[in-house]
């Protein structure tokens, strides 16, 4: 997902695009049916069945253009699929599953230049995911939130710039790591280890540089967790934008249309190590309307956030708000992310 920050607005451009001009660019022609309906010949390559004449039709809803094509061949060659959204009916139409190339193309065909560059976009989503709730006291081990306190889920403005300096003589090693299950390659892959130095933030805590969307040069940030049982066991810099990153968005290969959402960053390391490499961290249990515009930038997203309480709310709240944008699925984990054995998370994932 290396794409200089820059990336098609697909909240705008399913709304800014109307669904008759697009059927006039393939050579096809809709009749209006009244009430915001439209009807014509179905010019999809999955229908071959010349006999279903008016089989298409498009109709403009709240969140933007959906189509179907009542075809019984024509829904079989497509899964068993019987519509869409505007999105979905341009893959289908250029057989590309890369919603980033599709917004790219609609932006180009029609003029619209909707980009979200740097995540800052005209666009905002139509509902707010909650902010999470407490987690239960019956549990065996709190939840590694790296937020405890309410955790905003309002986007900051702005951008997070990349820090003037690297951490230096970070434990890669450290016993606390392998603790928690993570091997020391693993650890040195991420740059995560104990920092012994003298920021006063960070000293004696286990490290994670976070970059930005374009992994260039340094990190914008580190988040430091104690080892010591100390609170807050997450500390963020100040002025660190949280809402605006994804952690390890930036290893995720441009070619990669399916992302997997987990809550923390140990988890990332586990999914890691178990050979899933498609994988980010929200860095806590809800998700900003950013976050949500990053994520629907692919053309699925599986979230595996953790058995509790705060993260079947915060599965419940962002949902919808994704599936608005692209194809979502959220999977029940068998325990909490950051404890799976690679076999576990293998096998949940049917790799
Ligand atoms: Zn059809």
């Amino acid at each position: 997902m290396k794409t200089n920050g820059k990336k098609p607005d697909l909240a705008r451009i399913k709304k800014a695009v109307s669904f008759p001009d697009l059927m006039t660019r393939y050579g096809f022609q809709l009749k209006a049916q009244g009430g915001g309906s439209f009807r014509g010949k179905c010019p999809l390559p999955t229908h071959t069945r010349e006999t279903d004449d008016n089989s298409f039709t498009a109709a403009l809803k709240e969140s933007g253009w959906v189509w179907d094509c009542f075809s019984n061949s024509c829904i079989a060659n497509r899964g068993g699929k019987k519509g869409g959204n505007m999105l979905d009916f341009v893959m289908a139409m250029e057989k590309d599953s890369s919603l980033f190339r599709i917004g790219t193309k609609l932006n180009d065909w029609f003029g619209l230049n909707a980009w979200l560059i740097n995540g800052q976009g005209a666009t905002t989503a139509e509902s707010k995911p909650q902010a999470r709730s407490a987690a239960t006291e019956s549990q065996p081990r709190p939840a590694e939130k790296p937020v405890d306190t309410a955790a905003a889920s309002e986007t900051e403005p702005g951008e997070n710039k990349p820090l003037g300096f690297r951490l230096q003589h970070i434990d890669f090693k450290h016993p606390y790591l392998a603790q928690r299950g993570i091997t020391p390659e693993t650890a040195e892959y991420f740059g995560v280890g104990y920092f012994p130095g003298n920021s006063k933030l960070l000293k004696g805590r286990i490290v994670f540089p976070i970059w930005n969307a374009r992994g260039e040069g340094n990190p914008v940030a580190y988040a430091g967790r104690s080892i010591d049982g100390s609170e807050p066991k997450y500390v963020f810099p100040p002025g660190f934008k949280k809402s605006l990153e994804l952690w390890n968005l930036h290893r995720i290969p441009e070619a990669a249309d399916h992302v997997i959402v987990l809550e923390g960053l140990f988890s990332v390391m586990r999914f890691h190590q178990a050979g899933i490499r498609n994988v980010v961290s929200l860095m806590g249990s809800s998700a900003s309307e950013e976050q949500i515009r990053v994520l629907a930038a692919f053309s699925c997203v599986t979230l595996c956030l953790d058995p509790d309480e705060a993260g079947r709310a915060a599965t419940a709240a962002l949902l919808q708000p994704i599936a608005r944008l692209t194809h979502v699925r959220a999977l029940e984990l068998p325990g909490q992310a950051d404890e799976l054995e690679p076999e576990t998370i293998r096998k949940l994932l049917a790799i």
